[in-house]
């Protein structure tokens, strides 16, 4: 295999495709040594067949807003590939939302779930319908259009969602009734869902709390733990929220958080009501972090900057795709930063991956470090199967040593022989490994 041959015929193909064309970039410069010492996979053509979806449904989305007007979205499911088990992956719901954001998010989602240990494909979906500012019901009916044309694709052992940006325990329950109604069926089919119909404990947490299990273990590698680190961490969301919440928890100090109006400098650092008060942000401020400072006046609000010109021990992107640059890895490595993991999918741009890991710094890549969220969510299909509630302990615990064996994992496939690892190789390797196996063994289908 030759990473720009194949790169060459994907860039003519899918031109336009930035992010999709990034992501499996930097799987197939990891994976190129290992791949070609096993030629049983070239001759099967693997990559080919692992880099294109398996299939895509592209549908209209039409709903009516609270004074009748219509509104045309277009929906997406991108269902990429089942080789290790039911497709399985969030919808993502906001206005920046292509193909090319859904194909990229796909294709990481198939190697993530396959670090997860849990039997699970990977796919991803959703649409360019913006929830922010929208009523319950006009929401609603933008749900149950979506899941109307979706209904037939999805099932609990065909093609599992969740949630993602956009899409929280609202939105799930909207489309989780309407899929049972027109299913007939009270099978699980969403993950994401709430407590009293099926949901899993620990899963609103989960993204976050498994990507502060992850750090430690990187930080425990090195002889050092997360308790009285400075972190910074970007978003405000659910996700910022669980891993502001356990980095807390074990004795950190969260110093901002941010959202797309800028970022907010706490020097006392996040607190219990704090973080709560970040949830009653999300759900009521449009999408806007600066309130914060008003309700907290110790904290400055620094508007349309990023949080990553901070001094920090620890930087955890939580909020989208590319959203730290190789100027913003500059500035963290000048001002000694110790780890970056990237709690949001594909948070840093190549530039910035490749000045960690040239610089070899901590740095651990979004597939291995926020795989907590959908472990969860397939501990939430084992209990939905069973017909059985975990504890939060119980789940909690799992949840740890599904973390702990995917760091495991990245340090057997990216230790070099100076000891340091390389966790973008080694999450790409020990994922892609185990999907183009149980390709191979599935024979072409
Ligand atoms: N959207 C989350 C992710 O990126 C969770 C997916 C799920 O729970 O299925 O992994």
């Amino acid at each position: 295999m030759k990473v720009e041959e194949i790169m060459l015929r994907l860039e003519a193909k899918y031109a336009h495709e930035r992010e999709y064309l990034q992501a499996v970039r930097e799987v197939l410069e990891s994976i190129e040594i290992i791949y070609n010492q096993h030629p049983e996979f070239e001759k099967a053509k693997i990559i080919e067949r692992i880099v294109e979806p398996d299939r895509i449904f592209t549908f209209k989305v039409p709903w009516h807003d609270d004074r009748g007007e219509i509104h045309v979205n277009t929906g997406y499911r991108v269902q990429f590939n089942n080789a290790i088990g039911p497709y399985k992956g969030g919808f993502r719901f906001h206005s920046s939302v292509t193909l090319s954001t859904l194909k990229f998010l796909g294709f990481e989602q198939t190697f993530k779930n396959a670090l997860t240990t849990l039997p699970m494909g990977g796919a991803k979906g959703g649409s360019d319908f913006n929830p922010r500012g929208k009523s319950d019901a006009e929401v609603m009916r933008f749900c149950q259009a979506f899941i109307t044309e979706l209904w037939r694709h999805i099932g609990p052992d065909t093609d599992v969602p969740a949630g993602d940006i956009g899409v929280g325990s609202r939105e799930i329950g909207y489309m989780y009734g309407w899929y049972k109604k027109l299913a007939r069926e009270n099978t699980g089919v969403l993950t994401g869902k709430g407590m009293t119909w099926g949901g899993s404990l620990i899963r609103p947490e989960a993204t976050g709390f498994g990507g502060v299990y992850f750090v430690e273990h990187i930080l425990q590698r090195q002889g050092l733990s997360i308790k009285d680190k400075t972190v910074v961490v970007s978003g405000f969301g659910n996700v910022a929220w669980g891993a502001a919440l356990k980095a807390t928890e074990l004795g950190a100090k969260v110093i901002a958080i941010s959202g797309p109006d800028g970022y907010i400098y706490d020097k006392t650092g996040l607190n219990k009501a704090k973080i709560d008060y970040m949830l009653y942000l999300r759900a009521t401020c449009n999408d806007v972090v600066q309130p914060y400072s008003e309700e907290f006046p110790e904290a400055v609000f620094f508007e349309g900057r990023r949080p990553w010109e901070l001094e920090c021990d620890i930087a955890l992107p939580c909020a989208i795709q590319n959203e730290l640059n190789g100027d913003d890895a500059r500035q963290l490595i000048d001002n000694g930063v110790i780890c970056v993991a990237e709690i949001s999918n594909m948070g840093c741009t190549p530039e910035a991956v490749a000045l960690f890991i040239k610089e070899k710094k901590l740095f651990a890549p979004g597939k291995a470090v926020n795989a907590g969220g959908v472990s969860v969510s397939g501990l939430e299909m084992t209990q939905n199967a069973m017909k059985l509630n975990w504890t939060k302990e119980e789940v909690d615990d799992k949840l740890k040593l599904i973390m702990s064996n995917i760091h495991e994992s990245c340090v057997k496939y990216g230790l070099q022989s100076d000891g340091y690892v390389d966790y973008v190789r080694g999450a790409n390797i020990a994922g892609f490994m185990k999907v183009a196996q149980a390709v191979l063994e599935q024979g072409l289908c």
